[in-house]
């Protein structure tokens, strides 16, 4: 992008030197200079790694060629046009300091070149219109770019939020899970998994309904988010099964983590006639459970164990022999 405007503003600037018959030898200088420096900055934009302040710089040194442009020519022209390339561009790419000394750049150049170029006329028009017209333009492309910014954080928080319980769903839980089984496996912390799975909840449903159902998969993510701590995820997913990822958990600490959950669990009073009851299967990084796969068939194997031995409880994975 950035490349495109400093390769189509040389060679702008340097049609322009060509072709305009009544610049001065001045002005035609300046402009092949103007040309030379644009091309300079797209060059290094194209050369060297891909730092933001190289383009950022560059957006400036464009705003000081202009000036010099607006500030030797006997045909201003449509000169003040061009000072929307740098501007907006910085609006778009740049943190609002950088769009602000921008923007001081300009008003000192404009108001510099206006007042020193001989031919000028109307230099109060011309200076207040250049810099309030890329101003606003500048300020309009900020305001569009934020709501952009907003927008695209709003879709990627709801693409990760499970819509009933507003916990994690499982394409929110998964690059989390990721990094943290890699930290464990560099040697940084321990890691525990929880999957918890609603016991006997398709007749649960049965009895009342699939409204009630969902209000206890709101009061399950409810109990699973309370007796979590800052850094665990909660994740709804499946239909009624969440996977709670505990770093810095062991196994005893999951296993309190489980039985803190059941307790808040069995304080709600959302059927009366039938307590709300889970499994859980626990299970921890270790040299058998190394990897995001390894970790979550573990849990899931203890989760397995835990509805056969008669629900209502969490069982810790067995450990392979290393
Ligand atoms: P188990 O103890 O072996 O886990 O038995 P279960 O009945 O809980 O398990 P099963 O897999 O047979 O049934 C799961 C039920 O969860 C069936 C389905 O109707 C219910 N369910 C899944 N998603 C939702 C949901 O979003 N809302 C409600 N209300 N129910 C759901
Ligand atoms: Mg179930
Ligand atoms: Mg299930």
């Amino acid at each position: 992008m950035a490349l495109t405007l400093f390769g189509v503003g040389s060679t702008v600037c340097a049609a322009g030197a060509v072709l305009k018959p009544d610049l001065t030898d001045t002005a035609r200088q300046v402009q092949l200079i103007g040309a030379g420096g644009t091309a300079l900055c797209g060059l290094a934009v194209w050369l060297l790694p891909p730092w933001r302040w190289v383009v950022h710089v560059g957006a400036m040194i464009s705003i000081v060629m202009l000036g010099l442009l607006m500030g030797s020519s006997n045909a201003i022209g449509a000169t003040p046009f061009f000072f929307l390339w740098p501007l907006v561009h910085l609006a778009y790419f740049a943190r609002r300091a950088v769009v602000a000394t921008g923007f001081a750049v300009l008003t000192t150049t404009v108001t510099v070149a206006v007042a020193v170029n001989p031919y000028a006329t109307n230099r109060a028009d011309t200076i207040i219109g250049t810099v309030l017209s890329v101003g606003l333009m500048t300020g309009l492309v900020m305001v569009m770019t934020a709501r952009e910014r907003e927008l695209q954080a709003a879709l990627a928080r709801a693409a990760d939020t499970d819509a009933l319980t507003g916990v994690l769903n499982r394409r929110g839980l998964a690059p989390l899970v990721e990094a943290l089984v890699a930290r464990a496996s560099a040697g940084d912390g321990t890691l525990a998994v929880v999957m918890v799975d609603l016991d006997h909840f398709k007749r649960f449903n049965d009895r009342h309904g699939h409204l009630v159902g969902d209000e206890a998969l709101i009061r399950l993510a409810g109990a699973l988010t309370a007796a979590a701590r800052d850094g665990d995820h909660v994740a709804r997913v499946g239909g009624e099964e969440f996977t709670v990822a505990l770093p810095g958990a062991d196994a005893g600490a999951a296993q309190a983590y489980a039985d803190d959950v059941m307790r808040r669990l069995r304080d709600e009073d959302i059927a009366p006639d039938l307590r709300l009851t889970v499994s859980a299967g626990i299970a921890t990084h270790g040299p058998d459970a190394d990897t995001v796969h390894l970790l979550m068939r573990a849990a899931d194997a203890a989760l397995y164990r835990a509805k056969h031995a008669g629900r209502d409880r969490a069982v810790v994975a067995l450990r392979d022999a290393a």
